[in-house]
């Protein structure tokens, strides 16, 4: 008897979910359902304003990266194409995402805002090598709807959210001899 009240219930909820509307989003996603303003994917390293490219080769994004996914060569410092000035630049740059844990620390810790998160994901694969993004693949989306972050953005919204120092307090006046306490009689004793 229970087993069959037990089928019945079963029976029941499978029936009722047959006609509620889907609340997943299937894949390719076709922007059926508005995505949140911070939702991120994939990676784009981008220009700067003088139209180089930002990375300065820094490898502080490998540096902080959980997952050690990142691997940055640096290429040294070089007069920049657009202005002259001489600046850091990458001579390779490689982001595994197999293992990313879209933690976004990579963006934040950037001094030169150059590593970005999109809002495009990356088109699904079938084998490892295609979610493995190569400095080419990487300027290539730089085009892409970025997410919301950028170091400076988030770096900024960090220190918006901490206690302010407390001020220090004024050094206490040192009392004239003659206004000294008279020393306690306890005193030595
Ligand atoms: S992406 Fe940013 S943090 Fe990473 S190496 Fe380039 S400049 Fe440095
Ligand atoms: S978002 Fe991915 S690549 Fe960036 S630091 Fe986190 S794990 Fe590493």
């Amino acid at each position: 008897m229970n087993a069959l009240l037990t089928a019945w219930a079963a029976l029941r909820v499978t029936g009722l979910n047959l006609f509620r509307a889907m609340n997943t989003e299937p894949l390719p996603w076709h922007g059926g359902r508005a995505r949140p303003e911070r939702f991120r994917t994939s990676f784009a390293l981008v220009h700067n304003e003088d139209g180089d490219e930002a990375c300065i080769g820094c490898k502080m994004c490998e540096k902080i990266c959980p997952s050690q996914i990142i691997t940055v060569v640096p290429g040294g410092r070089a007069p920049s194409p657009n202005t002259g000035k001489p600046r850091g630049t990458a001579k390779d740059f490689v982001l595994d995402m197999n293992a990313c844990i879209h933690c976004e620390l990579c963006v934040q810790v950037c001094p030169e805002d150059a590593i970005l998160m999109l809002r495009v994901p990356e088109t699904p694969g079938y084998t490892r090598e295609d979610l493995v993004l190569t400095m080419d693949k990487l300027y290539k989306n730089e085009p892409l709807e970025k997410s919301w972050g950028t170091g400076a953005r988030l770096v900024g919204m960090q220190e918006a959210g901490q206690p302010k120092p407390a001020p220090k307090p004024a050094p206490a006046a040192k009392a004239a001899p003659s206004e000294a306490a008279p020393p306690s009689p306890e005193a030595g004793s």
